[in-house]
């Protein structure tokens, strides 16, 4: 049986937000043009559309365990997270990536911890060993606040790993492409922005200039 769940989910989608969304849908049904590409973790907490409050053809996104990037490998096998970044980038010329990572991100703590098996299966842990990447970049792993450390630098290899796909490079260097790393909170809501110049994780600034700090980040400070 198709899940009930999803039944009166969808019930409530036609009722509430498909006739106040109906002329976007139509206008989206010949073809999309989202500007934005999000690359987020499969994690049920962290929804792209849920967090940056967007619309149907906003954002094209590719969910994957741990928001990894593999580096561009031409080798003729299958690649699910290369194909759809080929497709964004080229096909629909988005103007943005961004590498969304998270807390508590299971993936990598998995890996940080040496959690193996990972799964039962046969491809999880071949994919979280990516995550082994980006280890150099996150300091002294007896460090309690390593987890947060390790995911920031894992955002920071998948933004590394676009720029050898060449179509990438090639767009981020005549600046028809910018490439973007965050890390959102899932407890506290916040959302932290990686700053280009000095590689820290901050609010982002709004157009008037402030931070956008969620509630409990504001009563952490
Ligand atoms: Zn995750």
């Amino acid at each position: 049986m198709f899940p009930v769940y999803l039944t009166e989910g969808y019930r409530s989608f036609l009722l509430d937000r498909f006739p106040t969304e109906r002329r976007r849908f139509a206008q989206l049904a010949s073809s999309q043009n989202p500007e934005i590409l999000v690359i987020s973790c499969c994690d049920s907490r962290v929804s792209p559309s849920a967090i940056f409050n967007a619309g149907p053809g906003e954002l094209f996104t590719i969910r994957n365990v741990a928001n990894l990037v593999p580096v561009y490998q031409p080798d003729g096998q299958y690649h699910g997270t290369s194909a759809a970044l080929e497709f964004a980038v080229q096909a629909l010329e988005v103007k943005h990536i961004v590498v969304l990572g998270h807390a508590t991100c299971g993936g990598i703590k998995a890996y940080a911890n040496k959690a193996k098996p990972l799964s039962p299966g046969d491809f999880i842990g071949k994919w979280v060993s990516l995550v082994g990447q980006a280890e150099g970049k996150a300091g002294d792993p007896g460090a309690p606040d390593y987890l947060t450390k390790l995911e920031h630098a894992v955002v920071v290899q998948s933004m590394e790993n676009l720029l050898t796909f060449p179509f990438v490079k090639e767009r981020v260097d005549d600046g028809r492409l910018e490439i973007h790393g965050a890390h959102f909170g899932v407890a506290s809501g916040s959302l932290l922005v990686r700053d280009p110049e000095t590689g820290a994780f901050k609010p982002p600034i709004d157009t008037t200039g402030q931070a956008v700090r969620s509630v409990a980040a504001i009563a952490c400070e």
